[in-house]
């Protein structure tokens, strides 16, 4: 028996008049790349984002036509998140810190059709456009001074037209979003989220065991916008009416510690390399910022070390919320709350759970399985890939690539090695890719780190595979210590002691100033490995 409820579809148009609707008050803020900040409310952003609508349809922009952005977290990226997909065509946004080379092949394999540029990062667009044949139109959005001469200037562009826009009728299987994955595993691969994911998952941030967003809060999106849609958080912030706070490109820690005062900030949003950042700086000067806004910090993207969250709890009275989330999945998959039946664990263990990646969000699943493809027992200690399925993740990349990724029955496979309990908590042990396999077995590089970054001295470690004669790999130590600290390695090896059996310990260590990043901020292991891979031969 059919039921007989409204096929009421699931779109982006719908947040956007919401917010113009009951939200018309509530305030975006900007940083600018002068450090002063613009500030408007929803209306505002609403009416530019009809005449964004008119100016991308003047200059031929169809259906399904894919606009690129190149830009970092603002108010003018926020009206393309929105007019953009509304009208029915696909935002793609362009990871800044890639290599030329890499943008040109994700914008001619997305075939681009406009691109929108921050003037100050034209230098870059530039490096790789003439490689890029499909693309018509580069709008310049003037955030460092006004376009070139001869460039299309996005604010003359808007100035001229109409703020009503009449929304086109979508279905909510229509594409939204491109997204490429970084490629740290071969060429990256676009994925292409719906209306009707973003609206899923946008709807299960705000629940109340997720991240319960909603009108009151003010949101800090330090993930980039080009980085899996910024986690979501400004879609969740459209929806609920949420005020929104940019960074802009000022990501180092005393500006995001300012705003996140001055703008009383409730939930802030990046990965752990910038919070380590952050907690080093708070931990120097614990009185200068004003921080009772905040009630959370979501911190995902790779593992957020327990000594990190437990710092940020004990010394200074801040929550963090760790999260798993990837390219594939809009992104978040599961995230580490304790539940009601751990209210009576010691605090070690509840931070132990708080350190996990936590228990799939509502309407996510999760199953790890074997390189065979048996599907593991939740045991706490058996590891496995871990497979997730549901509303927001990807059922193929755009192009096809890829495609040994989906199961036949209907799975995602993530390329983590994870242990998952009894209660669903997922611990993720490895990419699979970084795994240290030492003579048959394997040995967990993020075990090792988090141990290491919580050593008094360490600033922040990653451990990666250095070629071994014997063992074929081993395990090895990058280290960076705190300023005006240090550690011998007898000291770091005596620390580690304490926790893993004797195999598992590191080899050696290297000091070096910074771990290398990758273009999302996570700690680029290909490169030490390259660097470092030899060390032990040596
Ligand atoms: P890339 O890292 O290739 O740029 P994504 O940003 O999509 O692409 O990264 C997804 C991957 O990041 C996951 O498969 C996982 O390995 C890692 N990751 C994400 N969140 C976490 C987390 N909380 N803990 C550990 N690893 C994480």
């Amino acid at each position: 028996l059919t039921g007989r409820m409204m096929d009421f579809p699931l779109t982006l148009t719908h947040f956007l008049e919401r917010a113009r609707t009951y939200f018309g008050r509530s305030e975006v803020v900007s940083r600018q790349p002068d450090k002063s900040l613009h500030r408007y409310t929803y209306a505002d952003f609403y009416r530019r984002t009809c005449k964004l609508a008119h100016a991308l349809t003047r200059l031929g922009v169809k259906p399904g036509d894919r606009v690129a952005s190149l830009s970092w977290n603002h108010h003018r990226h926020l009206e393309l998140y929105f007019a953009v997909p509304s009208m029915g065509a696909v935002i793609h946004t362009l990871n800044l810190r890639l290599h030329p080379n890499d943008l040109g092949y994700i914008a001619r394999h997305a075939e681009d059709r406009v691109v929108v540029v921050d003037r100050s990062l034209l230098p870059l667009l530039e490096k790789f456009i003439a490689s890029v044949p499909s693309i018509q139109h580069v709008i310049v959005i003037p955030d460092d001074g006004p376009a070139p001469e001869g460039r299309l200037d996005y604010e003359k562009l808007l100035e001229p037209e109409q703020d009503a826009f009449a929304w086109p009728a979508l279905d909510e299987r229509t594409a939204a979003m491109l997204c490429y994955t970084s490629g740290t595993t071969g060429n990256p691969k676009g994925v292409l989220y719906t209306h009707r994911s973003c609206v899923l998952h946008a709807l299960a941030l705000c629940t109340s065991d997720v991240f319960g967003i909603g009108e009151q809060d003010a949101i800090l999106p330090v993930v980039p916008m080009f980085h899996a849609a910024a986690w979501g958080m400004p879609h969740a912030a459209v929806f609920t009416g949420a005020r929104l706070v940019f960074p802009g490109p000022h990501l180092d820690p005393t500006s995001l510690l300012e705003l996140m005062a001055d703008e009383r900030v409730t939930l802030a949003a990046g990965v752990p390399t910038i919070w380590l950042g952050i907690l080093a700086l708070l931990d120097q000067e614990p009185k200068r910022w004003d921080l009772r806004s905040v009630r959370t910090m979501a911190i995902g993207g790779s593992a957020a070390p327990p000594a990190m969250i437990d710092g940020f709890l004990h010394r200074h009275g801040l929550v963090v919320t760790h999260a798993w989330g990837m390219t594939e999945l809009n992104p978040v998959g599961t995230l580490a709350r304790p539940r009601r039946q751990h209210e009576h664990l010691p605090q070690s263990e509840r931070l132990a759970l708080r350190a996990t990646q936590g228990y799939a969000l509502p309407l996510v699943e999760v199953r790890h399985v074997s390189d065979a493809g048996q599907v593991l027992p939740w045991d706490g200690a058996t590891m496995g890939e871990l497979e997730v399925r549901g509303p927001w993740v990807a059922s193929s990349y755009y192009g096809g690539e890829g495609a040994d990724r989906f199961t036949p029955d209907g799975w995602f496979k993530t390329g983590d090695v994870v242990t998952l309990d009894a209660d669903g908590y997922v611990r993720i042990t490895d990419r699979s890719k970084d795994v240290i396999k030492s003579g048959g077995e394997w040995i967990s590089s993020v075990d090792l780190e988090n141990a290491l970054m919580a050593h008094p001295a360490v600033l922040e470690a990653a451990v990666f595979a250095a070629k071994d004669p014997k063992w074929d790999e081993r395990p090895l130590a990058a280290v960076v210590f705190k300023p005006g600290q240090s550690a011998t390695k007898e000291e770091l090896a005596a620390h580690l002691e304490k926790r893993f059996v004797k195999w598992w310990l590191p080899d050696d260590y290297v000091f070096i100033p910074q771990i290398p990043r990758t273009s999302t901020g996570k700690f680029l292991k290909t490169k030490l490995r390259e660097d470092y891979g030899n060390y032990l031969l040596e």
